[in-house]
């Protein structure tokens, strides 16, 4: 006969099964690529560790604390002189909080992929919800009114959200880099960051019910971009809004000096044939006042550019945004320019400065989102 003591262990057990596959499943992981084309990293880690193969699965070796680098060789990946031959290896701890990568701290797990090249993509796997606390102090300062911080909490989610629905079959979801949403991992949250995200936990942006691509910027300095004038995307909230709440933001201007032969060696790198620069001319402006194209006149065969191409090769943190005019004045091309980033979506200044005036998470991702909807996901 079964004890008492003993049916409520087995029914205690019971109920712990029964809930674990739930909880498990409602916890969703995003794959970060922290690191990308390295050739040598320094691996360090605080307890007890797993390394697995992460093809098949098959758990390698495991150990307790580790303090090593992590290179490729010709038949797999090498952590200090231990050779693994697979081409994708998985990190596990049971500390959440123990894994460093070249001094910074990674929550979740890390796996390690030798590309085809033989440089290094690092991955973090994380769960979502502390993915988006290790960059909301990125995208927001800590000291932002919590209504801001919480508006950016949800537009980071969605946005995440969505890029691992349309990744699924890659090797991570998003990069940690500006392109898609910055990452700083475990080193840098914050308190109120992280209670910002805690109190939106699992609340999405969606459109006719569907979670889109809830692009953000620093400050839109005046009206917000259409989204299908940049990328294949042609949805209403994404069409562009005008925003006046942004107009103290401290990016509301820019100012910068390059020379003509900087400009020039910067296009030369990017694969454009070009001659000496004599000027350049805007020449094309959408409605929202951004510059479509630039027209560089140059020693012979003048050269079209989209603003946007111009951008990205010169540097997004040298020309910030494509709202800008342009003088050349002896050797030197002058630029003056409005706002910070792409403009789609959200104006994370503008927010800030709806919440000041009192305007709640809803009223803000509403106004930079136009039609869409907060629910939960
Ligand atoms: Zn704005």
């Amino acid at each position: 006969m079964v004890s008492p003591l003993r049916q409520i262990i087995f029914l205690v057990i019971g109920f712990y099964l029964l809930l674990t596959p739930c909880s498990a499943q409602d916890t969703q992981y995003v794959r970060v690529a922290i690191l990308q084309d390295a050739s040598f990293l320094r691996l360090k880690i605080n307890g007890f560790y797993e390394v697995l193969d992460a093809l098949t699965r098959k758990v390698l070796y495991r150990g307790k604390n580790l303090n090593t680098t992590v290179t490729v060789y010709a038949g797999g990946i090498l952590l200090g002189n231990i050779k693994s031959k697979t081409d994708k290896l998985f990190i596990k701890s049971d500390d959440p909080l123990a894994i460093n990568i070249n001094g910074r701290l990674f929550r979740g797990n890390i796996q390690f992929i030798k590309m085809s090249n033989l440089g290094l993509s690092v991955i973090n796997h994380i769960e979502l919800e502390d993915y988006i606390k290790g960059i909301l102090y990125h995208e927001s300062s800590h000291y932002w009114p919590i209504e801001a911080l919480k508006a950016q909490a949800i537009a980071c989610r969605t946005f995440a959200l969505y890029q691992m629905q349309e990744n699924k079959t890659r090797d991570f979801d998003l990069t940690s880099d500006i392109y898609s949403q910055v990452y700083g991992g475990r080193t840098s949250e914050r308190y109120r960051t992280n209670r910002a995200v805690d109190e939106t936990k699992g609340y999405v942006v969606t459109y006719q019910g569907k979670i889109f691509s809830t692009y953000y910027h620093a400050t839109c300095s005046g009206h917000t971009e259409d989204a299908s004038l940049l990328w294949n995307i042609n949805i209403m909230p994404l069409k562009g809004v005008a925003c006046s709440f942004c107009k103290d933001s401290p990016h509301f201007s820019w100012h910068y000096v390059l020379s003509l032969d900087e400009i020039k060696d910067k296009l030369a790198n990017a694969g454009y044939k070009i001659s000496n620069i004599k000027n350049i001319l805007i020449s094309g402006k959408d409605k929202s006042g951004r510059i479509t194209n630039l027209k560089i006149i140059l020693n012979k065969n003048d050269l079209e550019i989209s603003a946007k191409d111009f951008r990205n090769i010169i540097s997004p943190n040298i020309i910030r945004s494509t709202n800008f005019n342009v003088q050349v004045v002896n050797h030197d091309a002058v630029f003056e320019g409005f706002g910070w980033g792409h403009g789609v979506g959200l104006c994370q200044w503008g927010a800030y400065f709806m919440a000041k005036l009192g305007r709640n998470y809803q009223d803000i991702l509403k106004y930079y989102y136009p039609g869409a909807q907060i629910s939960l996901d």
